[in-house]
């Protein structure tokens, strides 16, 4: 109680500053402890209670999230975000591209294989995104990404696990491979973002009483070995030129006949996602999917 009352004091005095806008705003001190104790290890946290009570959770045609990605983001940034920056989030929608998940422009219609997959099939199955890679989702990434906060790490990977089992059945996979950096980068930046993502699904999945079968990462089979200039501001062709032969296999025997979930952060054309899903199929994976946190349009 007497945190409690602590709580809504520091709150009032010391109110958050958006990590998007910069404006400072009050986040509701139980929704903050709620993510804290979650975050600590407390095993029945309110807001997972919470989730399960106003049936996010509640499966329907094998999707436990769907339509809920925005309610996910709303619930795990609040003490981040300010109300009109989290109103900024765009989930990715359908009508989309059955393969590649290109978002289509028109908002009607059916999923689709969409042209350029037809023109030139990628080497992965299917690629999925929690939100499209504008407003909110891209500021909080190049918060994460290059301005080291890592605190980010958790509520990003609660998005982008939401996002893998709206399209993935939880079973469905045998390994996850976060997209590598190349050492130098690695070095420069102290971490991978989308190791980082994925580091923590099984923690998150208990918070959120999500029955999960800990599906292992795999941080050494996939190397980047050609050290590539940023793919940001580059077109589809130079892109393509950039990320050629830029990866590699490492012992090989891990993969053999493996499903693969290949993580990345952003899916801007697919070249990086399309040049890893080629590499790892010619080691010998089974089967490649993508999942990335965001998708540009
Ligand atoms: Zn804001
Ligand atoms: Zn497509």
């Amino acid at each position: 109680m007497l945190i409690r009352i602590a709580n809504t004091f520091k709150q009032a005095l010391f109110p958050t500053r958006c990590l998007v806008c910069g404006s400072f705003f009050h986040t509701a001190a139980h929704k903050i402890r709620d993510l804290e104790a979650g975050a600590m290890g407390a095993n029945h946290s309110n807001i997972a209670s919470e989730f399960i009570e106003k049936p996010v959770l509640t499966s329907t045609n094998g999707n436990y999230y769907s339509d809920n990605i925005p309610k996910v983001f709303g619930k795990w940034m609040a003490p981040f975000l300010c109300q009109t920056c989290t109103s900024g989030f765009l989930p990715v929608e359908s009508p989309q591209c059955s393969r590649c998940g290109m978002v289509f422009k028109s908002r009607q219609g059916e999923d689709h294989v969409c042209g350029e997959c037809l023109d030139s099939p990628k080497r992965f199955q299917i690629a999925r995104s929690a939100g499209i890679y504008k407003d909110t989702l891209m500021a909080l990434i190049h918060c994460f990404k290059y301005k080291g906060k890592t605190q980010l790490a958790r509520p990003l990977g609660t998005l982008l696990f939401t996002a893998f089992i709206n399209s993935w059945d939880k079973m469905s996979m045998d390994l996850i491979v976060p997209v590598p950096l190349h050492v130098k980068k690695m070095r420069m930046r102290g971490f991978n973002p989308s190791f980082l993502l994925v580091k923590d699904w099984v923690r998150i999945t208990e918070i959120l009483h999500v029955e999960f079968a800990n599906i292992p990462i795999d941080i050494t089979v996939l190397k980047r070995r050609r050290w590539t200039e940023p793919q940001t501001g580059l077109g589809r062709k130079e892109r393509l030129a950039n990320i050629k032969n830029a990866f590699h296999i490492r012992n090989g025997s891990k993969i053999k006949g493996k499903r693969i979930l290949l993580v990345d952060d952003v899916y801007t054309t697919g070249a990086t996602v399309n040049e890893c899903a080629k590499v790892l199929l010619k080691g010998g994976a089974g089967q490649v999917d993508v999942l990335t946190l965001a998708r540009a349009v």
